[in-house]
């Protein structure tokens, strides 16, 4: 029997352990200490962004991000559609209401147009919404500069969705450090991981200090317990921060795998009649976090689950693209501004095993299993 070949699993380098160790030697097992400083100092490096707060998730990240720029119950948040559910949860968890916007294909990401559209007809009936989650998927960034353009126009705060986009770059800049709050993730299946983890990033120091805050119960600076507002438990632990700042440190070889991944599939299969490969916007480049591709049934008779399934009996796991939020039923009842461009990336698109950890043999399995259906 094959071993499997998974998606995308965690990739440990060589330095880690030795942060790791450190705070367990110095008894700073806590959701407090020099690793977490490190941690947030050195991700502001990487990313350029001016303070960093490091948290429990990237949910937990976006669930602060919209707390601060005021989303409140009853509100409506502008999301993209295309995306995994955890970008617009935290909308929920406020009381506030997603309205989702399809993506455009060049990016697959939020499209500028529609944005536009549907907040010149918000603005027009005096009903804008509180804030923009814009989401940077798979690796690439979305165009921002004419999303923030618009966002700026009628002062509604642009929140960045960035936590599969680490290492990606938007006009040499990184996503997640344009819009006022930035967020990125650091799951066991993004591209560098603490276990479970997230930072959100912002310019302003106020904004950043405030996500501290909550993100500790909200705890005033008095000798003992002081609260005027709720907050939450939602600090990193400095032991998971101690495996983050070694994982920063591989960043870029990382970016360079899954990079490598996404070319050598692409050389062997992107000639295969309807296949078409994750486009790659000319405003940046993306990490190719999750190498994606489109099986196009009507040209070769070949559809994606065909695909998937073929490849599942071999034990290589791969996944349909995200399923776009206004087709949860969890969303039945909010508002979609079109659609139809997520909806058919959905019934067409598959990811393939991407990790920075895949061996040429895998990508070569990989490779064979799915050109064997073509002949
Ligand atoms: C992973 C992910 C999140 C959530 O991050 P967690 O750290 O798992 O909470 C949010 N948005 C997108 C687009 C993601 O892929």
């Amino acid at each position: 029997m094959n071993k499997p070949i998974l998606l995308s699993t965690p990739h440990i380098g060589d330095r880690e352990l030795e942060f790791v160790k450190e705070a367990f030697d110095t008894n700073w097992i806590a959701p407090v200490g020099p690793n977490i400083d490190a941690f947030e100092k050195e991700f502001c490096r990487v990313v350029g962004s001016q303070h960093a707060a490091a948290v429990s998730s990237g949910t937990a990240a976006l669930h602060l991000a919209l707390k601060l720029v005021g989303v409140t119950t009853g509100d409506e948040v502008f999301c993209s559609t295309f995306t995994f559910i955890a970008s617009a949860n935290p909308i929920t968890y406020l009381g506030a209401k997603p309205v989702f916007i399809d993506s455009d294909r060049t990016s697959w990401n939020m499209s500028p147009i529609l944005l536009e559209k549907a907040l010149i007809e918000r603005a027009r009936i005096g009903n804008l919404p509180k804030a923009v989650v814009l989401v940077h998927l798979y690796g690439q960034s979305a165009d921002i500069d004419p999303i923030l353009q618009i966002c700026d126009l009628y002062s509604v705060p642009l929140i960045e969705d960035a936590a599969e986009a680490l290492g990606a770059t938007y006009k040499t800049r990184s996503p997640g450090t344009f819009g006022r709050i930035g967020i990125f993730s650091f799951n066991g299946n993004k591209i560098i991981t603490t276990s479970g983890g997230g930072m959100l990033v912002s310019d302003d120091a106020g904004l950043v200090n405030q996500a501290r805050f909550l993100a500790t119960q909200a705890r005033e600076s008095e000798v003992y317990y002081q609260h005027t507002q709720i907050g939450y438990n939602y600090r990193l632990s400095n032991v998971s921060a101690g495996i983050g700042r070694g994982q920063l440190l591989v960043l870029p070889e990382r970016v360079a795998a899954r990079q490598r991944n996404f070319k050598i599939y692409q050389q062997a299969l992107g000639n295969l009649s309807g296949v078409e490969f994750m486009p790659e916007a000319d405003y940046g480049t993306s990490t190719r976090w999750l190498t994606c591709l489109t099986f196009d049934s009507d040209v070769s008779g070949i559809d994606r689950e065909k695909v998937r399934l073929r490849l599942l009996e071999q034990q290589i796991e791969t996944r349909p693209v995200w399923k776009p939020l206004h087709l949860q039923p969890v969303f039945a009842n909010c508002e979609s501004i079109a659609g139809e461009i997520a909806e058919d990336l959905f019934n067409k698109g598959l990811c393939l095993p991407s990790g920075s950890n895949l061996t040429d043999e895998d990508l070569e399995r990989v490779i064979h299993e799915i050109k064997k259906i073509y002949h």
